[in-house]
């Protein structure tokens, strides 16, 4: 190693790479990470924050409820920045055949300390007269979920790392990945410098296939464009949670006191990462507006307040790929839209990988498992990003 080494570089300041190194530093381990923009200046930036732990996968449900636990904790860790997180609580309305899925899994759910309330029948419309249930079989009401501020939770847990000896390099672009002898590999940045990196970690959503393939690696990730669009909403009657509608296949959750913001819960557009429309149009605008509208219809007297599109890291089962690709060199990517909110007790699991004590659990996260026929399941029908 030289003098401008590290034990472990990692590449990508989003919340992955972040939280990451701020597991190894905390650990003693001596980490380099390299931001090609600044932390959160990715997709992470972008996210809508939604917080829950409403997942089938029960790893992925202690890794979303432990880090809602640090988002709501989070002075001493984010070192005086917010994670901005405030608990909402979260519905999710099911069609009829999801009924005994979401029964069995809220079951699951409760035994970890994840409170789910299941409402059916009249009881879900006495409930919740806000919306037309015609169609939903059953509702399941997450009493701690939220939304939290992405860049804020990244800029703290960077900040918590480099308070622990981590160096930021930000505004710095990896720009070759060679594998180097006896592990790890040999990271070259602009004005002919490199690094030597004993391990190294590829953190760099939707820029990580690329990397990987530097090192001689395919990894079978997509990118989609997604869009977020906003609303303005005073009415007193407003609902102050948020909700996700499994069968229009669209999330929606306040912000503040009298906004909103929504996506698609269903996959995107697949486009080129360097090279995609960062705005909503206006039919986008529309088409998610009125989709939240039917099925609640006070969303009819919201005035538009404009929105944005960023990318998902997509796997091929929706679920995040994390494990060792080469030796000493690692992944932590494919999040599919739904990694905000596990990354920061994750980033812990990941620290435990890179250096050499990982979780069995960990393993079903493999890269190589797509290749193995060996493919996750994740949340409900299209709606894979519920995990
Ligand atoms: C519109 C949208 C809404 C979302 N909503 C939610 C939500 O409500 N809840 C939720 O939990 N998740 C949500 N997500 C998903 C979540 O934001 C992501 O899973 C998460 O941010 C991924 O973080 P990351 O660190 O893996 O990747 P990124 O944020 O993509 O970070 C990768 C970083 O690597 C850097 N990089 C890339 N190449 C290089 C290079 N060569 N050299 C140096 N640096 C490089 C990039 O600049 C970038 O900052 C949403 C995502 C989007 C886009």
């Amino acid at each position: 190693m030289n003098d401008r080494g590290s034990d472990v570089v990692i590449i990508g300041a989003g919340v992955h790479g972040a939280s990451a190194a701020y597991h190894l530093a905390r650990s003693g381990t001596r980490v380099t990470v390299i931001e090609r923009l600044a932390p959160a200046g990715g997709p992470t930036g972008l996210s809508s924050g939604v917080c829950r732990a409403y997942y089938t996968n029960g790893f992925l449900a202690e890794a979303a409820r432990d880090s809602i636990r640090m988002m709501l904790d989070f002075e001493e860790i984010g070192r005086g920045h917010d994670s901005g997180y405030r608990r909402t609580g979260f519905l999710y309305l099911h069609p009829p055949q999801d009924a005994q899925g979401v029964t069995d899994n809220a079951a699951r759910l409760n035994t970890l300390e994840i409170r789910v309330e299941l409402h059916r029948g009249d009881d879900l419309a006495r409930q919740f007269p806000q919306f037309a249930l015609d169609d939903i079989g059953i509702g399941a009401y997450e009493v701690e979920a939220g939304y939290a501020d992405p860049a804020g939770t990244t800029a703290g847990l960077m900040a918590g790392a480099v308070a622990s000896g981590a160096v930021l390099r930000s505004h710095a672009t990896v720009q070759e990945l060679k594998l180097r002898p006896g592990g790890g590999a040999v990271v070259r940045l602009p004005g002919r410098e490199s690094l030597e990196a004993e391990r190294l970690l590829i953190a760099a959503g939707p820029w990580t296939a690329p990397l990987a393939r530097q090192v001689g690696v395919e990894l079978p990730l997509g990118v989609e464009r997604h869009v977020v669009a906003t609303t303005r909403l005073a009415d007193p009657a407003r609902i102050p949670f948020g909700h996700s509608d499994l069968v229009t296949g669209y999330y929606c959750r306040p912000e503040g006191a009298d906004q909103y913001v929504m996506g698609w819960t269903h996959p995107g557009e697949p486009v080129n990462p360097d090279q995609f429309d960062r705005s909503i149009r206006r039919d986008e605008e529309l088409e998610l507006e009125n989709a939240v509208a039917r099925r609640y219809p006070l969303m009819h007297d919201a005035e538009p307040r404009g929105g944005w599109a960023s990318l998902y890291d997509v796997s091929p089962d929706w679920q995040p790929v994390i494990g060792e690709i080469a030796e000493g060199v690692f992944v932590d990517a494919g999040t599919s839209g739904h990694g905000f909110k596990l990354a920061p007790a994750l980033g812990r699991h990941v620290a435990d990988l890179v250096r050499g004590r990982p979780d069995p659990r960990l393993a079903q996260f493999d890269p190589q498992r797509f290749e193995k026929g060996e493919l996750l399941s994740a949340g409900y029908r299209d709606a894979r990003i519920l995990g």
